[in-house]
């Protein structure tokens, strides 16, 4: 395909709107050019107007490599403040500005480009090559859920987020867990306090109780890579007068989870400062687990990753640095899948951009991991 063809289909890309929606129309767009390129592909419906797309090539017996992006946005904030509008895909020199340049449909669309190549261009491979489009990636992994729990990642051996990480791996990330507590009480007149029960001093002990019991969690332990966990209290709501003992008060609070002390001994632990309060006098405690994304953490001497590193070499990038993060991908539910698989975040882009103002991608990185992304493909399903 043309350079200048592959430069427009991002650009055509980028122009459609899916904040945190809409993925039907990206799923649309990518199933017609996939199907011109014959390429099969099937929409996987989340909602109206939101549908996740897998398709896949086959080519006799072998591994299965899978390449995921998702295709929703975050939203632009206030256009006006953008050096160009975030929907216009506008080219300046080596650099694409927009709205999901880099979170992440470069990513995405290199994916589709490199799988839409391979056949073009006939390059032989043994297995199947997939591609997972999800929606709904910013706000929870709604797709990759979704698809992980239809069974679409059952057969995967290499999984490929192509999230941006500019030249680095990363292999594993945190998990994140977001909590609500709400604290009853008694309402009565504050001069009269004690016919009443202060819903937001339970609250306020609550928050004591939790900070020691997370605090000793992040000095026990430590993940070389990760670091430690990460718990704070967000939200804080309650009470309605002044004059008046708060009979009801709320608080949200989110924490970042680690391989080592995972999601379930969080929320068990959460659970007993909550149980051991409500065994006090007037405590009336309930906790809900609002947002549960568990950690990941991949082998970082699997196939899949020695394979991305013999094609970087190849491509004058030498062996790439391994990393994690504590951000959450659309892996935090592909790993609830049946079956383990290698495992590993690549993409163009530049984190630090994602989510931004004046989010851009640089043309060039985008056609490179499209080259690498065919390499990978053919040297993993050999
Ligand atoms: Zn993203």
């Amino acid at each position: 395909m043309e350079k200048q063809k592959k430069i427009e289909i991002l650009q055509d890309v980028i122009r459609i709107e899916s904040i945190n929606g809409n993925e039907k129309a990206v799923a649309l767009y990518l199933q017609k050019l996939l199907k011109d390129h014959g390429i099969e592909s099937t929409l996987v419906d989340y909602a109206p107007d939101r549908s996740n797309l897998v398709a896949t090539m086959k080519s006799g017996e072998g591994k299965v490599l899978a390449y995921s992006g998702h295709m929703d946005v975050v939203d632009p904030g206030d256009a006006s403040l953008w050096k160009y509008p975030p929907f216009d895909a506008h080219i300046e020199g080596n650099k694409m500005y927009g709205r999901g340049t880099t979170d992440m449909k470069s990513g995405l669309v290199a994916q589709v480009l490199a799988m839409i190549e391979m056949k073009e261009q006939g390059i032989p491979f043994k297995g199947t090559l997939k591609l997972l489009a999800t929606v709904g990636e910013e706000v929870g992994e709604l797709g990759a859920e979704q698809l992980t729990t239809e069974g679409y990642m059952d057969d995967v051996d290499g999984l490929i987020i192509g999230e941006p990480t500019n030249y680095i791996l990363m292999y594993t990330h945190m998990g994140s867990i977001n909590y609500t507590l709400t604290s009853k009480g008694k309402e009565a007149h504050s001069s009269m306090p004690q016919l009443g029960i202060n819903a937001i001093n339970h609250l306020n002990v609550f928050i004591t109780r939790v900070n020691e019991a997370m605090d000793k969690v992040a000095a026990d332990y430590n993940d070389a890579t990760l670091g430690r966990t990460i718990h704070n209290v967000t939200v804080i709501s309650g009470g309605n007068q002044v004059n008046s003992i708060p009979a009801l008060a709320t608080l949200q609070g989110n924490i970042r989870s680690l391989p080592e002390f995972d999601n379930d001994k969080v929320i068990a632990l959460l659970q007993k400062v909550v149980d051991e309060l409500n065994l006090e006098k007037d405590y009336n405690l309930t906790l809900a687990i609002d947002f549960n994304k568990i950690p990941v953490k991949a082998d970082k001497d699997s196939s899949l990753i020695n394979t991305v590193q013999g094609v970087s070499e190849k491509h004058d990038k030498g062996r790439l640095q391994l990393v994690g993060a504590a951000g959450t991908t659309d892996a935090a539910e592909f790993t609830k899948a049946k079956k383990a698989f290698d495992f590993v975040v690549f993409g163009p882009g530049v984190s630090t951009l994602a989510h931004q103002m004046n989010e851009y991608v640089e043309i060039d990185n985008y056609l490179e991991m499209i080259e690498i992304y065919k390499d990978i493909a053919a040297s993993y399903l050999k």
